[in-house]
Parts: C-alpha cells; structure tokens; sequence
C-alpha cells in the first residue's frame, strides 16, 4: 500500500518542499501539501494553468499528481491565535481553517492518517540584520515560524501519523558554525530545530514508532534564500571549496528525505544528515 505524505512549506517549483514532493512522488507516495496562506492564491492558478507542468516531470515520464492544497499559516495553532487584523487581511479571509490544528483536522477528515510529514518552512523578517542588531519581536518570529511551528506540525499530526512514520524538517549548518549574513536570530532557530529534532525523535519514537530527523541542507537559490541575499556567493562558496566541487541541486535533497522516509532508513531517527557536496566537514575554505 503506498504511504501517504503531508509536505509543509510549498509555494512553487524552486524549493526543497517541491524536490522533496517528487522524490516521495516517484517512490509511490501520494502527496498532500500546506501551502502559506498568503502565497497560496497563486500557486493555486500557476499549477492549474500549467506553469509547473515542466518541473512536475518524475523519472517515469508521468506528472507528479499533488493529490490536495491545504492552506496554512505555521505561526498560528489554531483560530483562538489569530489576531484580528489577520482574520479580516484580504488574503487570509479568503480561506479558512489553515491554523495549525485546524489543518491536522482537515487532513484526518480527509484522509484518516498520514505516513510522512515534512517541515519545510522558514521565515525571520529581520534575516539581513546581524544577531547583534535584532530586535527582540523579529528573533522570536523567526523561532515561532522557523522552530515552534515544527513542534507544532508533528504535535498536531502525531496523532494521525501511522507507526513507522517518518517526519523530516530542513536546517542549516548557520546553526553550529559562523555564517555571516544568515541574521535576525534564524541561526538560533536552526539550532533550535535541530535540538528539538533530538527529543521529539524520542518522543514520537516512544509514543507512535515515528522517526524525526532533519536534513542540513547545502545553499539554493529558492525564493527564501533569494530574500536572504547572499545566495549566489554562498552556491559560488560551496562549489570552490566543498569536497564535491558541483552545485546541489534541490533533487539531491528530496532523495534524501525519500531514503529517510523509507524503511531503508528504519534505524535511523534523531539525525542531523548532511546534504551539502560535504562542505560542513572543511575546516578551511580552500
Ligand atoms: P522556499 O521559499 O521554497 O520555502 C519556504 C516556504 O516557507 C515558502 O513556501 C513560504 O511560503 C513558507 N512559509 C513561510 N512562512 C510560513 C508560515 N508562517 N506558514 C507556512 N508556510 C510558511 O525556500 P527553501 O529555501 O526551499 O526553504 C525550505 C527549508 O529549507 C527552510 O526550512 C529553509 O531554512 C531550509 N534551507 C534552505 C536552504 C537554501 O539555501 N535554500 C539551505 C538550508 C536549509
């Protein structure tokens, strides 16, 4: 029977969520997605009318079939903590039940249980600033949206994931080494995520035989990291001084997270895995 993901944090083709999508698309698994309730309109048009139909292309020739679109706002678990000038904000009274818990609900209405839950989400409206010079409101967005709403996702999906489950998240290596430029207290929720990827491993391993882990993931230019601002030298970087000498391409990463997500890798929770052309192991740029 084929196993059934929800993927958190997909608003076109240029990010990890889509990589990550296709992998477990072309290993059989159906595909839900939580789309940010401000971006979803227009990912919603661009895949009917075919704008993605290009990258929608697995190995086999087929398309990738996005079974269904939830609307989601990750900073938010559930309607009692969503401030009034949100509710009545155009985009978001366009749709409803996108709260964290109220997702979780929808897709149980829908479809009963999952097997595969993906974080692919992050945000920290004060990125370009130095930690020094972060405001005290944008740090602890940037941990709301970044880390919270993991802890969030996979409390609210616990419930309906089926044992031997797997849950993945994205982090970055900013987490435990110096990367200027990667501001506004994002570091610190990526050390975060990776902390709280030990403990839920064993908490949901206890609890419902659910694997946690998280892939550190080397630089691409999707739409987030565009916003950052130092893509383009962090990809230049890499390939001058990484082991493997290549630009990462976002398919190298859903691989990953479909080998994680597969009884292949049954022993395996609790983990920081590394996707990176190896570049976390230098000492020195060279
Ligand atoms: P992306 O723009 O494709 O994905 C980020 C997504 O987060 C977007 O779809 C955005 O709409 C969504 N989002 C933001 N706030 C949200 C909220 N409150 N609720 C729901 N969704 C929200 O960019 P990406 O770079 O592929 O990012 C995916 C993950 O990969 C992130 O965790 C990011 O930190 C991580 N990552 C990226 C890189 C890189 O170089 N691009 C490197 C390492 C890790």
């Amino acid at each position: 029977k084929g196993k059934r993901a929800f993927i958190a944090g997909i608003a076109d083709d240029n990010g990890y969520g889509w990589a990550i999508a296709k992998s477990l698309a072309a290993a059989g698994a159906e595909i839900l997605v939580g789309t940010w309730v401000p971006a979803l309109n227009i990912f919603e048009t661009s895949l009917r009318r075919g704008k993605f139909d290009e990258s929608r292309v697995l190995p086999d020739g087929s398309l990738m079939e996005i079974t269904k679109v939830y609307p989601l706002d990750a900073v938010f678990d559930s309607l009692e903590d969503v401030p009034e000038d949100i509710k009545a904000n155009k985009r978001y009274a366009g749709s409803s039940k996108w709260t964290v818990s109220e997702v979780a609900e929808s897709v149980k209405e829908d479809f009963g249980s999952i097997d595969i839950l993906v974080h692919s989400l992050a945000n920290g409206p004060e990125v370009t600033k130095p930690l020094l010079e972060t405001s005290r409101k944008g740090y602890l967005a940037a941990i709301s949206a970044s880390s919270y709403s993991y802890v969030s996702l996979l409390k609210h999906f616990l419930p309906i994931m089926n044992p031997g489950g797997s849950s993945i998240s994205l982090t970055y290596i900013a987490s435990e080494r110096i990367i200027p430029g990667y501001g506004g207290g994002m570091s610190s929720a990526k050390a975060a995520l990776e902390s709280d990827t030990r403990v839920l491993a064993f908490e949901a391993g206890r609890k419902k035989k659910v694997r946690v882990n998280t892939i550190s993931a080397g630089p691409l230019r999707s739409r987030a990291a565009k916003a950052i601002g130092f893509i383009d030298m962090m990809i230049d970087y890499s390939i001058a001084n990484a082991p493997l000498q290549k630009e990462l391409s976002a398919d190298e990463v859903g691989n990953t997270a479909a080998f994680l997500a597969s009884p292949l890798a049954s022993a395996i929770t609790g983990a920081v895995i590394y996707v990176d052309n190896g570049l976390n192991a230098m000492g020195v740029g060279i």
